[in-house]
């Protein structure tokens, strides 16, 4: 992975730890929460109401997050109520506990419709048709019978780390601007990671709350899932880097996961470097066919377990649907009926 790390500036050396906050602006407070996960916490923000807390994100329900959250509510947050709760995106990282949060509050959930929608899709167990989906997308790029069928029942792991969600929802769509803790924030909304992702900017004080579109040193997942086959969320991330152009070079970027960090441009063109050797490596490896599973494991030669497999072929194939949508690579069918991809010409 191609780090621009070194040519991002950190203002703050150390994350506060769980329970405790860091202020990084007046009345918007930064907690971090554990994750069960390699990835190892996520970045939640706290913005003071005159009545109360706007919470963006929430983590996921685990014990030691809802110990978390204990504390916070007790210490920082002087036992105030939580008012509204936001989600930046569906991921169970960051949606997990809102439903939880909402209801003991009886605050108002705020959100895009279609992160809302597809987190309520996706954290529901035994969903219509999904597992039957799932199942079907893993054969069809070359996974086993029985290897498709223990991933399946081990993505079941992940719906157990939500709450009931929000059974409705404050609706934000893109250029909308809120007043959220005392300052007005435009919304934001990208796809590529998610389907709706949302990031707040604040242009009065060089603040955008970023979610986890533009991280400071992981590339976020960019990932082609059973739901939308076809679909190329790669092309859909590279096309909202404009959407950040116009945004000042010191603006403080809030990331859910790692730092708080200056430096948008170079972070955009760093990740936009990364996924073009990512193209080229994928272009490079089917100039011999290949279905997917076999492609993944070239493109993440050091990745072990089916979890991880799973997570290895969605970003794969983010790479192939783009280099199919550009004609640069061909889509056929095996003998079995399992999808082969190759390099044109
Ligand atoms: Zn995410």
């Amino acid at each position: 992975m191609i780090s621009t790390i070194d040519q991002l500036e950190f203002p703050y050396a150390d994350a506060p730890p769980p329970g405790v906050v860091t202020e990084v602006a007046p009345g918007l407070l930064w907690a971090r929460l554990p994750l069960p996960f390699r990835l190892n916490h996520v970045n939640v923000w706290l913005l003071e109401e005159d009545d109360g807390w706007t919470v963006i994100d929430t983590g996921c329900a685990t014990p030691a997050i809802h110990a978390a959250w204990a504390q916070l509510l007790a210490g920082p947050m002087r036992g105030k109520p939580v008012v509204r709760v936001i989600a930046t995106h569906g991921h169970v990282d960051h949606i997990g506990l809102t439903g939880w949060m909402v209801e003991r509050f009886d605050a108002e959930f705020m959100g895009t419709f279609g992160e809302w929608m597809w987190a309520r899709v996706s954290h529901t167990r035994d969903f219509s048709g999904a597992n039957e989906t799932h199942h079907r997308f893993l054969v069809s790029h070359g996974f086993e019978e029985a290897v498709a069928e223990r991933m399946v029942k081990g993505r079941q792991r992940f719906i157990d780390l939500s709450s009931a969600l929000p059974g409705a929802i404050r609706e934000i769509r893109d250029g909308e601007i809120v007043r959220l803790g005392g300052r007005d924030w435009i919304v934001m909304v990208t796809r590529g990671h998610a389907f709706e992702h949302a990031s707040f900017y604040c242009p009065a004080d060089g603040i955008l709350i970023a979610g986890d579109h533009l991280l400071p040193k992981i590339s976020p997942v960019i990932a082609v899932y059973e739901m939308a086959p076809k679909a190329d969320p790669l092309a859909d991330y590279l096309a909202s880097f404009p959407q950040f152009d116009g945004i000042p070079a010191g603006t403080l970027v809030l990331p859910s996961h790692g730092m708080p960090y200056r430096g948008i441009h170079q972070r955009v063109a760093g990740l936009r470097q990364h996924h073009d050797r990512r193209l080229d490596a994928t272009a490079g490896f089917l100039r011999r066919p290949s279905n997917g599973l076999d492609l993944s494991k070239a493109m993440f030669p050091h990745i072990e377990g089916p979890e991880n497999i799973g997570f290895a072929l969605g970003e794969t194939l983010a790479h192939v649907n783009y280099l199919v949508h550009q004609g640069i690579v061909d889509e056929a069918r095996d003998a079995a009926g399992r999808n082969v991809y190759v390099t044109r010409g």
